[in-house]
Formats: C-alpha cells, sequence, structure tokens
C-alpha cells in the first residue's frame, strides 16, 4: 500500500569496492524520474569493510540510526569478504538486515530480448532472510569416529507466514498470478513441513479476507526445482523458499540471464525496504570505471514499485531495456566497450 509521502528519504550505502560505482548511478537514475515519485532526500552514509580497516568499525551507529529515524529506504552497494576470517570484524550487510528486520530477500530475474541463455525468463525468488541454517547455531564436539559438527535449523510459523504474505502480494501485481512453494518436505518433513503447510494456509487467513484467490498456489521440492528452472523457467513466475534454498536458488536463476551485473534485489521488511545489486564488491575490477550498473539502477526501480511508484520504477525499467536490446552502450562484462558513466548517460538519456 502506498502511503501518501511529502518527501522520499533515501539513504545511500555505497560501501566497498564497485558499490561506490554504482551506487551514484541508480541515484542519478531516481533523479531523473523525479516528476514520478515525491521529492527525493538523500543520505549519504558509511559502512563497509575498508571503513572497519580504517576506523575498526563496519557499521556506524549513525549509519543505522539515520536510517531508522531519517529514511523510508535506502540503496545499498556491496561489501568486500575478507578472504580470511578477520576479529571484530561481521559483515554490515548482514548486520542492516536484522537491525530493520529485512525478512525478505527479493530477486527478480528476467531476460531481455533473446536471453543468451536460452529461454526467455520471468521469475521472482523471494527468499526468507532471517532464519533457516542461517541462525548459525553450530557445534562441534569430539566423538569416538572423529569430530562431529552439526547446525540448526530454525523455521517459525510466524516468519514462513510473513514470507508467505509477501510473496502472494508479489504475485498478486504480476500477470501471472502463480506461487510455487520450494521446500523438501519429502526428507524433512517437520522443519519443511512447517513452511509448506503455513504458506498453504495463507490464502484462508481471516485477515487475507480472499484477497488472493486468483493467486494459482503451486508447489516443488527444491532438487527438482533446480532441474525444472534450467530446464523449463517459463514454468515459474513467484518461487518462495527458505533462506538457504533460496540462497542458492537466487543465484542459479541469475545465472539463467547472464551477468552479474544485471540482477538487482531488495531487502524488505514491514517498514523498510533497502535496493541491493546482487553482485559483490568486485575488487578485480575496482576503480577502472567499468563496472556496470545497472543491477545497481535496477534495484532502485524496484525499491521504487515496492514502495508504490510503479511508474517511476517503470520508466527507470523500461530505459535499462533499451539500452540493453539496443546493445550499442554496454559495458565489457556484457561483450561492450563503454565506461560506467557512459551507460549511465545512455540510460539517463532513454529515462
Ligand atoms: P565479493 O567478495 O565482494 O563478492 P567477488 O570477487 O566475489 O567479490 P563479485 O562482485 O561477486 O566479486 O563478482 C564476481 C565476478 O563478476 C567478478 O569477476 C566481477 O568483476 C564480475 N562482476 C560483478 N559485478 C559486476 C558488475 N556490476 N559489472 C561488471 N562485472 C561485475
Ligand atoms: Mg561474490
Amino acid at each position: 500500500a502506498t502511503t501518501a509521502r511529502r518527501s522520499l528519504r533515501i539513504g545511500l550505502v555505497p560501501a566497498d569496492g564497485i558499490g561506490r560505482e554504482v551506487i551514484p548511478a541508480a541515484k542519478k537514475a531516481l533523479e531523473a524520474v523525479g516528476s514520478d515519485i515525491p521529492k527525493l532526500e538523500f543520505h549519504d552514509l558509511l559502512a563497509g569493510f575498508e571503513l572497519f580497516t580504517r576506523t575498526g568499525t563496519a557499521l556506524p551507529d549513525e549509519t543505522i540510526r539515520i536510517l531508522r529515524e531519517e529514511s523510508d529506504c535506502a540503496l545499498f552497494g556491496a561489501v568486500s569478504s575478507p578472504s580470511r576470517k578477520v576479529a571484530g570484524y561481521s559483515s554490515p550487510i548482514v548486520a542492516l538486515r536484522k537491525e530493520l528486520d529485512l525478512y525478505a530477500n527479493i530477486r527478480p530475474v528476467k531476460s531481455v530480448g533473446a536471453n543468451p541463455g536460452g529461454k526467455p525468463v520471468d521469475l521472482v525468488v523471494v527468499r526468507e532472510n532471517t532464519e533457516c541454517l542461517y541462525v548459525k547455531q553450530e557445534t562441534i564436539v569430539p566423538s569416538e569416529t572423529g569430530r562431529e559438527a552439526r547446525a540448526t535449523r530454525l523455521i517459525t510459523e510466524r516468519a514462513s507466514r510473513r514470507i508467505g504474505k509477501m510473496a502472494f502480494e508479489i504475485a498478486l501485481q504480476r500477470a501471472r498470478k502463480q506461487v510455487t512453494i520450494i521446500h523438501k518436505s519429502n526428507v524433512l518433513s517437520v522443519t519443511d513441513g512447517l513452511f509448506r503447510e503455513t504458506i498453504r494456509a495463507v490464502p484462508r487467513l481471516p485477515e487475507v479476507g480472499g484477497k488472493y484467490d486468483n493467486v494459482r498456489l503451486e508447489e516443488q521440492i527444491v532438487d527438482s526445482a533446480v532441474y525444472r528452472l534450467f530446464r523449463e523457467p517459463e514454468i515459474y513466475d513467484v518461487m518462495v523458499a527458505p533462506n538457504l534454498y533460496g540462497d542458492i536458488l537466487s543465484d542459479a536463476a541469475a545465472a539463467l540471464v547472464g551477468s552479474l551485473g544485471l540482477v538487482p534485489s531488495i531487502n524488505a521488511g514491514e517498514h523498510f525496504v533497502m535496493g541491493e545489486p546482487v553482485h559483490g564488491s568486485a575488487p578485480d575490477i575496482e576503480g577502472k570505471g567499468i563496472a556496470n550498473p545497472l543491477a545497481a539502477i535496477r534495484s532502485a526501480a524496484l525499491m521504487l514499485r515496492h514502495l508504490g511508484y510503479q511508474k517511476g520504477g517503470d520508466r527507470i525499467d523500461a530505459a535499462v531495456n533499451q539500452v540493453i536490446e539496443e546493445g550499442e552502450v554496454l559495458t565489457p562484462d556484457l561483450g561492450g566497450r563503454s565506461s560506467t558513466d557512459e551507460v549511465v548517460e545512455a540510460v539517463l538519456k532513454k529515462i
């Protein structure tokens, strides 16, 4: 639901590596659709591994405070992950998802024009972002036959229900209106069983009031879902999955449409949404001015649509798709020879 806002306050957290090259690009795209959205107010915010190595803090309290109290949404760039465990460091993006209760990771994967990866793809992976094996309760103990490691997998009705509602809500806005629950309840009948049953029950919840009656509900075992995703991606619309399966599925789906530099995502909660390109900090191309800005720009569009500004989001996406289809101004990851700035200019011109 859209609440009328007089201004839209956006926290910008470029963080590390090419995050600092693509977030300014996304900002320009937002400014270019100004007439379709409320007045924009930007906050430049610090976070990241580089900040940690300089100051000992990866996520300053001030950044969290401004996001919580003075922002409606945010755009996050990327964090570089240290190759070894660094004492005192933990990922700021993981912390932000927790601090802002961004329980859903939403990743639309859509091919433009003739898909270099094969068949046309147009689906959304909705990944539960707070529990499953990612509660990180791991123990290791010696046993007579060697060490024994265990991990806890948490699935709650509350988290399953809210991610289920999010998936139905997204399906409602799409032409196909289909939700596929991804699970492995033939083996994990208790945990995945609860996830599956809870989401199956969502359309009948009293507070839903029949709103999802026209959404088709399907389900699929995760292994066969991956197989079919590669063979016949067209059967999927909205896929909803627990954290670990969702993590794997969303990268697999991204591979179907080519470069990482194209795939956007948002992290969403009840009160906040944060756009984030799917790619990392790409240290191999950092500072060369050739990072593909389209994933970040599309993340900004996705964020706008999630906030109810359909028109602004659609205009940005249409411009990005035109630039891709024309194929004249593209960064090297897409086989082109243009710079980040040239691609941004091309998108702005289309807008
Ligand atoms: P991180 O640890 O931050 O994830 P990484 O080395 O895994 O860093 P990724 O950002 O995940 O790097 O990228 C993997 C590969 O894809 C790299 O070769 C990178 O250059 C390329 N890549 C990622 N994003 C982009 C982009 N926006 N434009 C061009 N190439 C990209
Ligand atoms: Mg990576």
